[in-house]
């Protein structure tokens, strides 16, 4: 982690009167501001929230429904949904989650149930994925025979 933004982070911590707490025999525990493949699509305002709340934005823009998460992040719906189209985190038949890359993805992404689109309860999309992966898979098997 760059030295400079564990400086910044202290200090709009500070600023914001927060105090981050060191649980004994651990590190502090907002040690990083989270980083992703994403980062460069990034608002200071979002990196802000980042801090604060200790998790990547598209996590946090992703954790619920529009309203739900502009409550939580305290800011207006129509800004959430801005961003989730400025960072590309909603899925389409035409840019599907790629789960040989996704951090996320789990052993029931392998079979086609990909973790990411059950969770924003995208079921066309999901069966779209699931199309997808039974294609990849048979043209493999074609190839190994
Ligand atoms: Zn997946």
């Amino acid at each position: 982690m760059v030295r400079g933004i564990g400086k910044l982070r202290k200090q709009i911590l500070s600023n914001r009167g927060v105090v981050v707490a060191k649980p004994p025999g651990k590190h502090t525990v907002l040690a990083t501001i989270p980083t992703t493949n994403k980062d460069h699509l990034k608002t200071p305002h979002m990196r802000y929230l980042e801090v604060v709340h200790g998790k990547p934005i598209e996590k946090l823009l992703l954790s619920g429904s529009e309203a739900k998460v502009g409550e939580l992040l305290d800011i207006d719906k129509s800004t959430v949904s801005r961003w989730i189209k400025r960072l590309k985190l909603r899925y389409t038949r035409d840019n599907l989650p790629d789960c040989t890359i996704c951090t996320r993805a789990v052993p029931a992404c392998l079979i086609g149930i990909c973790v990411i689109l059950v969770d924003l309860e995208q079921w066309d999309l999901v069966s779209l994925k699931e199309k997808e992966i039974m294609n990849d898979r048979e043209v493999s098997n074609t190839r190994a025979e």
